[in-house]
């Protein structure tokens, strides 16, 4: 199995549809020993049927990602169970719904604040502090959205977050690529998970998606699973840096066809008139 003897931390199930589950089912469907991160003790209690079904109720940590000493923490759990561990999934991102609505300049100091602590910096608390330690060859994974890329309706605050941790995945590669440790990220399509059903009209990001993705469908958690699974195995030793996306080909479109012609095929909404 491809993550035979790979021991990882993943961060942010908060439930059985978030994309951490389907990183950390494929991952353990490999092989791989998991233990998971949750945010508060309000959490332990919902997500131990999870730890139960990952085997991993022996390893199961309170780390709220905005709290310095809980990272800290963490290190010195994993360490005490686990010594090395080969990867971490960092899956978490928060923005105050005040960014996730209305008009993009209004957003506070406060809130840009909150979204960039939790959705990006915490990436790189955790990367320093759980380098002693990573092992040689270890992977680190982070979870980003076409949003930071090009305007998305409503994304607004969190697409500027992504912007941010796209680039802070390729500063960390740089950094930690001499340890042989790499980083790399999935931009995910979008998928019904808590986290999306915080930003407005979410429901019409999908029904859009999936007419004009090249795929024609919505990605699931299995298959961002999946690929991530492939990132943080040495099935990709030579891939570091590298923003990989699972979106069912969406993001390669320049001008979406809206309607199909009789055999299926994408077609212009177009009645030829010039
Ligand atoms: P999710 O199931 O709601 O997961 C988000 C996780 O972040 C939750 O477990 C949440 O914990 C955790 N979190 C928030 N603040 C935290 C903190 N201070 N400390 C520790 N954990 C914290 O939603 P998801 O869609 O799977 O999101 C996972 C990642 O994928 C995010 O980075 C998201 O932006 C990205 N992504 C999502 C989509 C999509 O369409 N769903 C597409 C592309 C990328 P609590 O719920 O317990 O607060």
């Amino acid at each position: 199995m491809v993550m035979e003897g790979k021991k990882g931390v993943v961060l942010g199930i908060a439930n059985k549809k978030s994309i951490a589950y389907g990183i950390a089912k494929a991952c353990k469907k490999q092989g791989a020993q998991i233990a998971i991160a949750y945010i508060n003790d309000r959490f332990a209690q919902k997500l131990a049927p999870i730890a139960d079904d990952l085997e991993c109720k022996d390893r199961f940590y309170p780390c709220d990602v905005s709290k310095p000493e809980e990272i800290v923490a963490l290190r010195e759990l994993l360490k005490k169970d686990f010594g090395e561990i080969d990867f971490i999934v960092h899956s978490i991102a928060f923005a105050p719904k005040e960014g996730l609505a209305g008009r993009f300049m209004d957003i506070t100091k406060e809130a840009f604040d909150i979204a960039m602590d939790i959705s990006v910096y915490s990436l790189i608390e955790l990367a320093r502090e759980l380098k002693p330690i990573l092992s040689k060859n270890a992977s680190v994974l982070t979870l980003s959205y076409y949003g930071g890329v090009k305007y998305i309706p409503n994304y607004n605050l969190m697409g500027v977050a992504k912007a941010a941790l796209e680039m802070t995945t390729k500063y960390l590669a740089e950094d930690l690529g001499v340890d042989g440790i790499r980083v790399n990220a999935i931009s995910a399509g979008p998928i019904k998970t808590l986290a999306a059903t915080g930003i407005d009209d979410f429901s019409f990001v999908l029904k859009w998606n999936a007419a004009h993705a090249p795929l024609k469908q919505n990605v699931t958690i299995e298959q961002v699973g999946n690929s991530g699974m492939y990132l943080l195995s040495d099935l990709s030793s030579g891939v570091t840096g590298e923003i990989h996306y699972v979106d069912g080909g969406y993001n390669i479109m320049g001008m979406p066809a809206t309607i199909e012609d009789e055999n299926g095929r994408s077609k212009l909404a177009w009645n030829g008139e010039s």
